[in-house]
């Protein structure tokens, strides 16, 4: 170390020497440069430092700090350096230097000042540390940051829809929604509630549910009871009809199913209610009811006329042997026979309906009514053999007419969808304390789907509305029928393989 030496503390050559060999031992690049010679140049370097800027002592010595920031002079780091120079202050500072063979690294620069005995600066010495990798991490760290920052923003805005999204179907629902909390007050409600039973929502929140109104409309004590244990026992339920006066808006019929509250996969102590007006519907169908009714009378009379009257023109037709007319009043006789079918089940659907269905209850044998049915409807058939195996030998009592009805219904369905075969089997059994029947044909078979609903009214199987002729009554009535005798009537098919219809009748307890 020259010139400026005498600046310096000037130990001895040995101690010189000791100093010259801790310094390059340490892993931090250690500058020193002269501020009293002019650019301030370097007059010092460590080992640690030519490895940090790949340049050699010779290339470094007399430079002034600047040559390591290459061109790239426009960082704040350089004014705070400058800065601290002017002012002989310390000041630690990251910027970025470049190494010899251009790459740049970022450089965690620390300066002090040396002052001489006059309070002269006469040196500073700089210590400098590669940390690149830190800065690149915290790049990392920061882009990772700003990323999930956007991220955050999105998910908010894309709750903010999906809640606001959610509250505009709950207020346009045409259902009313109650939430009731586990002492049954009401904690919200939404629109379609206020503007239905014409309450502000003011009137009604905080409120318990039963206590609403002046005549105790919800004070229903089975409400009462289906609501108290939803939230002990998660029990929600479904289609409560509830038919009553209301203050607002008169006489209502309410069809209303409760359930838990869940909110994020996890069950609340709140109870959400949701409420049905189906006044206007259950109108509709009774009127649809009423007309079915008063049409299928009014049919019956001028029908049994014109049966009469046929039977007495057939009859003439026979005596004076003019098979021509013979042919077309039978065809008549039997096309009016269908009619009066399909009117007596319609007939009994209304009936069925306004619970006026009148069973007249006897005992015979059950063998007898089924061989009965069986050899009445093979004598219309001639396309299928229908084949009786087995036998009860039981006595039940039954309405006679009514059981023979289900029977003829199942045998004339059977040989109605099973157009390609030629037999209908029948088996009757003794099965405990129950008599049985199965009736088996291989034909078109019911879907699984449908095994449930071909016993509902005016329904048939999709498929085959349009390959065979019916209007989806028959099965009705059948279970209707089958109920009354406390029995059960069900289906076993597949599609394609035939079905076996089955029902089942307790025997007389003697
Ligand atoms: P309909 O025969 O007039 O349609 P039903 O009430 O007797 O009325 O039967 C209801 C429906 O059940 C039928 O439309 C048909 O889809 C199905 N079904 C009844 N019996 C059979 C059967 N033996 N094989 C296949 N499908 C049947």
């Amino acid at each position: 170390m020259r010139d400026s030496q005498d600046q310096l503390p000037n130990p001895s050559h040995s101690e010189s020497r000791l100093f010259e060999a801790a310094l390059d031992a340490s892993s931090n690049g250690v500058v020193i440069t002269d501020n009293l010679l002019p650019d301030q140049p370097i007059i010092y370097c460590n080992r640690a430092f030519e490895q940090l800027t790949g340049y050699d002592r010779d290339e470094i010595i007399g430079h002034n700090c600047r040559f390591l920031q290459s061109g790239d002079r426009d960082q704040d780091a350089r004014s705070e350096i400058r800065e601290a120079i002017e002012n002989g202050k310390n000041c630690q500072v990251e910027i970025r230097n470049y190494k010899k063979n251009g790459e740049m690294i970022w450089n965690e620069l620390m300066i002090s000042p040396v002052t001489n005995n006059e309070g002269q600066i006469t040196h500073f010495i700089g210590i400098q540390n590669d940390v690149s990798r830190r800065k690149a991490a915290e790049t990392e760290l920061a882009k990772e940051k700003e990323y999930l920052e956007e991220r955050v923003v999105e998910r908010t805005r894309d709750l903010e829809l999906s809640e606001a999204y959610q509250a505009s179907i709950i207020e346009t629902i045409r259902e009313s929604l109650v939430v009731l909390d586990k002492e049954m007050k009401v904690l919200s409600v939404n629109e379609h509630f206020c503007k239905f039973f014409k309450l502000k929502s003011k009137e009604i929140i905080g409120q318990v549910l039963f206590s609403i109104g002046d005549n105790g409309q919800w004070d229903i004590p089975e409400l009462k009871d289906l609501l108290l244990k939803i939230l002990p026992h998660n029990n929600p339920f479904e289609g409560f009809e509830l038919e009553n006066e209301f203050p607002r808006i008169g006489r209502k019929l309410l069809v209303l199913n409760a359930r838990q509250v869940m909110l994020k996969g996890k069950y609340q102590e709140r109870i959400l209610l949701a409420i049905e007006d189906i006044t206007e519907r259950r109108e509709i169908e009774q009127r649809k009811e009423d007309f079915i009714s008063i049409a299928s009378h009014e049919m019956k009379t001028p029908l049994t006329s014109i049966k009469g009257n046929i039977q007495l023109l057939e009859r003439k037709a026979q005596r004076n042997n003019d098979s021509e007319y013979m042919v077309g009043f039978t065809k008549a006789a039997k096309s009016i026979e269908r009619l009066e079918r399909l009117i007596d089940d319609l007939l009994d659907v209304s009936k069925i309906q306004s619970g006026k269905i009148e069973f007249h209850f006897t005992d015979f044998q059950f063998d007898d009514l089924v061989t009965e049915a069986v050899s009445g409807v093979q004598a219309a058939t001639q396309t299928h053999k229908l084949n009786i195996t087995g036998s009860s030998n039981t006595e039940i009592a039954g309405d006679y007419g009514r059981l023979e009805q289900v029977l003829i219904n199942l045998l004339n369905n059977a040989v109605k969808y099973s157009p390609s075969a030629d037999e209908v089997k029948i088996h009757i059994s003794r099965v405990s304390d129950y008599v049985k029947v199965a009736i088996t044909d291989s034909g078109v078979g019911i879907h699984q789907r449908d095994h449930k609903r071909i016993f509902e009214r005016f329904y048939r199987a999709e498929q085959i509305t349009e390959k065979f002729p019916g209007v989806g009554i028959g099965l009705y009535v059948s279970s209707q029928i089958i109920k009354e005798h406390k029995g059960t009537l069900w289906v076993e098919s597949e599609e394609g393989k035939g079905s076996v219809f089955n029902f089942t009748i307790p025997i007389k307890k003697k």
